[in-house]
């Protein structure tokens, strides 16, 4: 993450490296005074900020529009125990079609404080992930894809409002045959400090810290969502020589986030991310079980 919505981040408490702040690290302060804050406790700890502007209402929901160079369709990223985004992810999974490969990732957190991501400034938070997409591209598919997921979130939202009995009744009655259980992936826990969510990380040049001594392996490219298990390629070297998965993470588990272009800067989080199968329960959105089937969601 090149733009970090942690308490250190927001709050300059890490900028011991004596360097200028970057233009991420700036404007995640605006769009943590435009949307928060995140952490409401920070303007009453006796700061001398003088802004006599109107206190503005922080927003409930944050949606986040994102793209990835990973081939990961249209993944919808959530977070444990929050029924009402979860539900939204169960009822967009629902009404996209299933060409637009719409999945749900959920991450496990004892709450959003520690969630270094944009949608933790609010108390609901949704990303909505779209690849494969070159940096720097607009793609038109990519973008109808996000639109319509963009668009199944909205009339979620606006259903709750407007007839919340009738919406409960068809969520249930599209998952009953799954006993009120919604599939999805679960994002391994971080095993480094600071991290989202597990990761598979590879080891940058000596000499650069933002350019990458390894090649994610060709039979991983574009695999996002495919099982690998332990002894099967990652990498491969600048000689050319394979690197094997070692079962740090577990095994056999997902990938996702495979050759994201973002993540070649030691700084934004170098990786891709391991997940496992489960289910989170319709109701409580807390996970139910873990589901390690190898067919197809
Ligand atoms: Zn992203």
């Amino acid at each position: 993450l090149n733009r970090q919505f942690s308490y250190q981040a927001l709050h300059g408490t890490n900028q011991d490296d004596g360097l200028p702040r970057t233009v991420e690290s700036l404007r995640a302060i605006e769009i943590n005074r435009l949307l928060g804050p995140k952490f409401e406790s920070s303007n009453s700890a006796g700061e001398s900020n003088s802004s006599d502007e109107g206190k503005k209402e922080p927003v409930d929901v944050i949606i986040d529009l994102h793209s990835t160079t990973s081939n990961m369709g249209v993944t919808l990223i959530v977070t444990e125990g929050d029924p009402l985004m979860t539900q939204a992810a169960a009822y967009v999974m629902q009404k996209c079609p299933p060409e637009d490969r719409v999945r749900c990732v959920m991450h496990t957190h004892p709450n959003r404080n520690v969630r270094p991501n944009l949608s933790s400034i609010a108390p609901h938070g949704f990303t909505i992930e779209v690849g494969p997409v070159p940096q720097g591209v607009l793609r038109h598919e990519a973008v109808e894809k996000t639109q319509r997921a963009l668009h199944a979130l909205l009339e979620f939202l606006d259903r709750r409002i407007s007839a919340p009995a009738e919406l409960q009744a068809d969520l249930k009655k599209w998952y009953a045959s799954k006993n009120g259980q919604v599939p999805c992936f679960r994002s391994i826990t971080a095993l480094r400090e600071g991290e989202m969510s597990g990761k598979i990380t590879w080891p940058s040049a000596s000499d650069n810290p933002n350019f990458p001594a390894y090649m994610v392996h060709k039979r991983l490219q574009d695999r996002d969502f495919e099982l690998i298990k332990i002894g099967d390629p990652v990498f491969v070297d600048l000689e050319g020589n394979t690197i094997k998965y070692d079962g740090s993470h577990g095994s056999p588990v997902y990938l996702m986030f495979v050759n994201e272009g973002g993540y070649y800067f030691k700084s934004s989080g170098t990786g891709m991310a391991v997940a496992v199968r489960a289910n989170f329960d319709l109701e409580t959105g807390e996970l139910v079980q873990e589901d390690d089937r190898e067919d197809e969601l």
